[in-house]
């Protein structure tokens, strides 16, 4: 494959390797909030941070950024390393935010000893007033001069329990007058006595986002800290924090985010999704989530391709989803094995067919694949079922499928003519009669006719039933975040469409969990979790083609 230029966090690792910076090592981080399952935007930050070590010879530490007690859960811990373990990655080091909550207090100590940190009583609406405008600077309140000993034993009261929510924080004083908002003596600790999930009830003060995140990636080590670009203003207050503590130089650095159209993003709101039943659960085939991606028979290669193709931006953009669906579709048309499923299914009766007798047809696994991977051996009898979209009562001209008096070839089996139709009281057509012609199986065609359709079928004595989900869109907008009114309006009512009763080949009754397959002419498939031997259930992965119009 073709060489793509280097990216522009690659150009500053070479950069570091080549000036010895960090002596050769490279470090990243994969720092999840276990607030919610992983989605395919956060596939996008586990490929940079684990392929930018891969490719330089470095490792990734997987970091639960749990500082924030009350909305995090273990579930989420599990679900983001199975999902992390799935895409192909192995981190060097399982690591937790919590684990450091010690060390932290005590750089925080160091802070309030060089006359850096003062507790705070002031309610968040007055801090928030005195921090000022962009424009104006903010203004001292009377607890920034309080001494070190007075912050010393405060600080400790606030360790100690000695106070309720909100009474207090403790704020870094670093320039109230600055152009950047968040140096205006920024917060570093609130009380919050909530149980948390690893340790418990031992504090009752917890370390913000700023005060955790660089003095975390400080701690381990880490050589280039990547996050999304919405934590650029974050960035002097991130290298403040280190050069006052004196800990190891971890640098940040920013990309833009993925952004994916006709989908929401945000834990949050991926969330009530969950809660408010708008959808199964956060692994529902139609999330943006690695755990909806792989129930929907996403592969992680496809996934990982499809970071590499969106590549790595300095500016927002929204990536079209159907670049996704090529991607998976690109990677099960070398995978999948061929199978026939009929999922609207009418029934066909070849009239010059043997009433008792069965054939046995045969079917290339994987044509794309040499040697075809095998095959199977697919039964043809003098019933099929076939698709109810492939006859017309009167149909166009160039329509290349079945109507009186036209003839298709039967895939992997013979070319038929339609003679007849038979209808129900209500006019519904309910059967169609065909002939055969003897001389033209497949593999040994004599017949010399030459037709132009194929369609699929599958024997009526012999097909399984089984239960197919299509998918749409989840969301009927581009933006569904950017609208006016909720989110939650924007929902596509056809997302998902449930037919119970299709009719497959027998072989894949033993269809494997977790692989692609293609239903000839219908697109790729894959077991959902659920499908048990006594009812089959299929997702539909994606379209054989992008058929989908705006
Ligand atoms: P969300 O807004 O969806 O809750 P988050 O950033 O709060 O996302 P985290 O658990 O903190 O979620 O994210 C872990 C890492 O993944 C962070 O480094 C974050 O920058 C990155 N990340 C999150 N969303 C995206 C995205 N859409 N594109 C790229 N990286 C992302
Ligand atoms: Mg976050
Ligand atoms: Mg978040």
């Amino acid at each position: 494959s073709e060489e793509r230029s280097l990216n522009f966090l690659e150009e500053i690792v070479e950069e570091d390797l080549r000036t010895g910076k960090y002596a050769g090592r490279v470090l990243t981080r994969f720092p999840p909030e276990p607030n919610g399952y992983l989605h395919i935007g956060h596939a996008k930050s586990i490929c940079l941070n684990f392929g930018l070590a891969l490719k330089y010879g470095g490792k990734t530490n997987l970091r639960f950024d749990d500082t924030n007690p009350v909305k995090e859960d273990i579930e989420y811990v599990d679900s983001i390393k199975e999902d992390v373990k799935w895409l192909g990655f192995e981190w060097a080091n399982e690591l937790y935010a919590s684990d450091y909550f010690d060390t932290l207090y005590e750089f925080a100590v160091v802070l309030i000893k060089k006359g850096l940190a003062y507790v705070d009583d002031s309610s968040a609406e007055e801090i928030a007033a005195q921090k000022g405008t962009p424009t104006e600077a903010g203004t001292p309140n009377q607890f920034r001069a309080r001494s070190v000993e007075e912050n010393l034993a405060l600080f400790a009261d606030m360790k100690a329990g000695k106070y309720p929510d909100g009474a207090k924080v403790l704020r870094a004083k670093v320039d109230l007058a600055s152009h950047n908002m968040h140096l205006r003596d920024p917060l570093m600790y609130r009380i919050k006595h909530a149980n948390h999930h690893r340790t418990g009830d031992t504090w009752c003060i917890y370390p913000m986002y700023d005060f955790a995140h660089g003095q975390s990636d400080a701690i381990e080590e880490i050589t280039h800290s990547i996050c999304t670009l919405e934590f650029i203003p974050h960035r002097d207050l991130y290298n403040w924090f280190i050069e006052q503590l004196e800990i190891f130089p971890s640098k940040q650095y920013e990309f833009a985010r993925l952004n994916l159209n006709y989908t929401v993003m945000s834990k949050r709101k991926l969330l009530q999704l969950v809660t408010e039943g708008h959808v199964e659960d956060w692994d529902d085939p139609r999330m943006p989530t690695i755990s909806g991606l792989r129930r929907r028979g996403y592969t992680p290669a496809s996934i990982r391709d499809f970071c590499d193709r969106i590549g790595v931006a300095k500016r927002e953009n929204m990536i079209d989803v159907s670049l996704l669906e090529f991607c998976i579709r690109e990677d099960l048309n070398k995978t999948a094995w061929r199978r026939m499923a009929v999922l609207d299914p009418i029934k066909m009766v070849i009239t010059n067919y043997p009433e008792d007798e069965t054939e046995t047809m045969f079917g290339e696994n994987n044509p794309e694949a040499e040697g075809g991977e095998g095959g199977r051996e697919i039964p043809f009898s003098r019933e099929l079922w076939i698709e109810r979209e492939d006859f017309m009562e009167e149909p166009p001209k160039k329509f290349f499928r079945l109507g009186v008096g036209l003839s298709v070839r039967l895939k992997s089996a013979y070319i038929v003519t339609c003679n007849s139709f038979v209808k129900d009281a209500e006019g519904n057509v309910t059967e169609i009669h065909c002939t055969y012609l003897p001389e033209s199986k497949s593999g040994h065609d004599t017949s010399e006719l030459k037709v132009k359709g194929t369609i699929h079928w599958v024997s009526v004595a012999h097909a399984k039933t089984a239960e197919v989900r299509l998918y749409d869109r989840l969301f009927q907008v581009e933006d569904p975040s950017n609208e006016d009114n909720d989110f939650k309006e924007y929902l596509n009512p056809h997302s998902l469409q449930i037919l119970p009763n299709a009719y497959i080949e027998n072989d894949l009754a033993t269809a494997i969990p977790g692989k692609g397959y293609q239903f000839i002419r219908k697109g790729y498939f894959t077991l959902d979790k659920h499908s048990t031997a006594d009812k089959l259930v299929f997702n539909r992965t994606v379209t054989l083609k992008d058929s989908w119009k705006a």
